[in-house]
């Protein structure tokens, strides 16, 4: 056994496959034109969970991810380029947009301890490879140039069209939002562009067989992943809402290059909640990694709770969450260190077993929990067992607390409101408190002791 995942298109738990005894994965990867949310990272964590758990398993992985750079556009604006809006609204250019904001994806990776791709292919960068793709499926008579002169993929040519989202041709309406609206040299509602013709763009446009313009959305996944994966993706990751269209159109397009199923497993990730609510920037709840550090919150906080989540569950997750998570995180490392420093690991099988079936993090979060405390463990077992889970579940649970000392006069405040709890003498005590708070000093009361530790 190494990993079994639940696979969309199938609607059922399978087994990962392999090709030549490693597992090709691709997770579709961020549009650079803003800051990735805490949303967009529970996603990107999957792929980091999948493929730290099949390595767990002594399997290998090659992860590739796409940056796009180019060609997807924004919802609320009528064929308005993400990130060319976004470069208008910062007075910097499109590519500098770009640069900055996929810089700044990377940070956000690495404060989640994701670990990188093997290859994060840029769609700017990628242009040949996207535009002989185009040319294939129009070989294959899968495409055709429309009556506007853009190049659009015919729904109508792959008969399984829809085995993903269970959007099926004959039931999709016209008027349903596709991914341009200006698309209009199409000869069917549900056929899609793969590459618009500049029109009265003049920014972030490449020369075509068809003239300046700019690659659709979806074909840049489908170029890259048979590319950089060698026409055999085993799994394939993304969020929800990439289901449908995204999902449906890759599939159509890169099955009809190969004339096989490119895709093993399609793999979605469901929708993180904020405080009950879908983040968004009308709504004013978009929260990125930047905030929670801000708060004081160790990012690694948000990791965990997103563990102690199933990923194919929707989750809300709240300020109150993220604090209670990052002081358990906080003991758990203290209770690592206090279990000496040893990094042998032992085989859990219990984690082993949770992590191979459909990724069961909250059970695999319970039971290092039950390690914790489990009186028949010894510390170096406890220790090893953490270190082990920790391949996985990359919290850093072996990174020391750095407790600075605490300055005499604030030992002798510390003194004082004991004094004063053990007389019962409340306002004093709480006056003590709000003075060591003011400090720096977090205070937690216990029946007849006080503990502290620095904010
Ligand atoms: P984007 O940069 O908008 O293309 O999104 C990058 C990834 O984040 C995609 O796989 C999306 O499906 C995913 N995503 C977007 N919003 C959320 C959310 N609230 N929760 C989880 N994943 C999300
Ligand atoms: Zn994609």
């Amino acid at each position: 056994m190494t990993l079994s995942i639940y696979d969309t298109k199938s609607r059922q738990v399978s087994q990962v496959p392999m090709t030549n005894g490693v597992v090709h994965m691709y997770c579709c990867g961020p549009t650079v034109y803003r800051d990735a949310h805490v949303g967009n990272l529970r996603t990107f964590l999957l792929s980091d969970l999948i493929a730290r758990t099949l390595e767990l398993g002594g399997l290998k992985v090659k992860l590739i991810q796409n940056i796009t750079d180019v060609g997807h556009m924004a919802e609320n604006l009528e064929s308005e380029d993400k990130v060319l809006e976004q470069a208008k609204a910062e007075s910097i250019s499109p590519f500098a947009i770009a640069r900055k904001y996929e810089e700044r994806f990377h940070t956000d990776l690495a404060r989640l301890n994701i670990k990188p791709a093997q290859g994060y292919p840029r769609a700017s960068e990628t242009m040949d490879l996207i535009i002989s793709s185009i040319c294939e499926l129009i070989e294959k008579n899968a495409a055709y140039i429309g009556s506007d002169g853009s190049v659009y993929f015919d729904a109508k040519s792959l008969p399984t069209y829809g085995a993903i989202s269970g959007n099926k041709l004959d039931a999709l309406k016209p008027g349903h939002r596709y991914e341009y609206t200006d698309d209009g040299g199409k000869r069917f509602h549900a056929d899609w562009a793969l590459w618009k013709t500049a029109g009265n763009r003049t920014e972030m446009i490449w020369d075509s067989p068809w003239g300046p313009g700019f690659p659709g959305w979806h074909i840049e996944c489908t170029a890259m992943s048979l590319k950089y994966l060698d026409k055999r993706i085993d799994l394939h990751v993304g969020g929800i809402d990439l289901r449908f269209p995204h999902h449906e159109n890759e599939r159509a397009q890169s099955n009809s290059i190969i004339a096989d199923e490119a895709v093993g497993i399609w793999v979605h990730g469901e929708h993180l909640l904020f405080e009950g609510r879908k983040m968004s920037k009308s709504a004013g709840n978009v929260v990125l990694v930047e905030d929670l550090i801000s708060r004081g919150l160790d990012p690694l906080a948000l990791r965990f709770v997103l563990l102690e989540n199933r990923y194919r569950s929707q989750m809300d997750l709240t300020w109150a969450s993220l604090d209670t998570a990052h002081a358990t995180l906080r003991r758990m490392r203290e209770s690592m260190a206090n279990w000496g420093d040893s990094t042998n690991e032992l085989e859990d099988l219990e984690i082993k077993q949770a992590l191979e079936t459909d990724l069961d993090t909250p059970r695999a979060m319970q039971r290092i929990r039950i390690v914790e405390k489990d009186k028949n463990l010894a510390p170096e077992e406890k220790r090893a067992i953490f270190n082990y889970a920790d391949r996985v579940l990359g919290l850093d649970l072996t990174r020391k607390i750095e407790k600075a000392p605490l300055p005499s006069d604030l030992k002798e405040i510390l003194a004082a409101r004991d004094v004063a709890r053990k007389n019962k003498d409340w306002a004093q005590s709480d006056s003590l408190r709000k003075e060591l708070e003011s400090r720096g000093l977090v205070i937690k009361d216990k029946a007849d002791s006080q503990e502290w530790e620095w904010s």
